[in-house]
């Protein structure tokens, strides 16, 4: 299968998934996860019509974004250090998906307010509460609600999740629930509206849709197994 063929197939999936749970056409966004990929590679998605893309790591988006067409549109989605958010904000990706504490999130407001700038983010929640993964606990993002939404250049968007890896798509409904009750919850505490869910990946976008994902981050779906030993490869988390 091509690139181009694998993306119109994902493209049709999360359309019937959109049907399925009686939600416009439109209202899921696909992110390409490029990470580890080739710049040709990202230029075969880009050919049909694809202009969001996801990295994991910043060096490596660093390497990608200038090399890749003006028009393009890049999140991070894996960790940031602190140290490299003037950079991921110098890059100019639209979004960092992978706020996980408060201390982080501050730095970006900091960083943003000398850059003159309000950088959007989504704060990632760990929702099988396993000791080992990044994110906030629920509880922690509920006793934190009023310092993160008060941060004055910090657009958050809504929240985001990588739920432990499961065997059939569907054994992940639970954790995605759990994160659309978390939003529902911190948009009826207020001020900020929350548009965005950035949950499901390449085996687990279409059950993701149904629970009200917003944004699919799918990346072996579309360009293949990804092989981590190559000089344009990253670890992954
Ligand atoms: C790698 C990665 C993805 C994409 O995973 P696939 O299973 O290849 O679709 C999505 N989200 C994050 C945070 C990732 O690191």
């Amino acid at each position: 299968m091509y690139i181009n063929e694998q993306l119109e197939e994902i493209r049709r999936s999360i359309r019937e998934a959109e049907k399925r749970s009686g939600r416009p056409e439109g209202s899921v966004t696909l992110l390409a996860v490029s990470k580890t990929f080739p710049v040709s590679d990202i230029m075969q998605a880009y050919n049909d019509g694809q202009r969001l893309f996801g990295e994991n790591r910043l060096q490596e988006a660093q390497l990608k974004v200038p090399a890749m067409p003006a028009d393009c549109r890049w999140h991070i989605i894996g960790p940031l250090q602190r140290n490299k958010v003037r950079k991921a904000l110098e890059l100019g990706v639209e979004l960092i998906e992978a706020v996980d504490s408060l201390k982080l999130a501050a730095a970006i407001s900091r960083i943003a307010g000398e850059m003159g700038l309000v950088a959007a983010i989504l704060l990632e929640v760990n929702v099988d509460g396993e000791a080992s993964k990044h994110g906030f606990t629920p509880e922690q993002l509920c006793a934190e609600w009023d310092e993160l939404s008060a941060l004055p250049h910090l657009d958050i968007r809504g929240l985001m999740c990588i739920p432990a890896p499961t065997e059939n798509p569907d054994d992940a409904r639970p954790a995605f629930r759990r994160l659309r009750d978390l939003a529902e919850q911190l948009r009826a505490r207020g001020p900020l509206p929350l548009p965005e869910l950035s949950m499901g990946m390449s085996h687990d976008f279409a059950v993701a849709v149904e629970e009200g994902s917003t944004i699919v981050r799918v990346g072996s779906a579309i360009f293949g197994k990804r092989d981590y030993s190559g000089s344009a490869a990253g670890q992954t988390r």
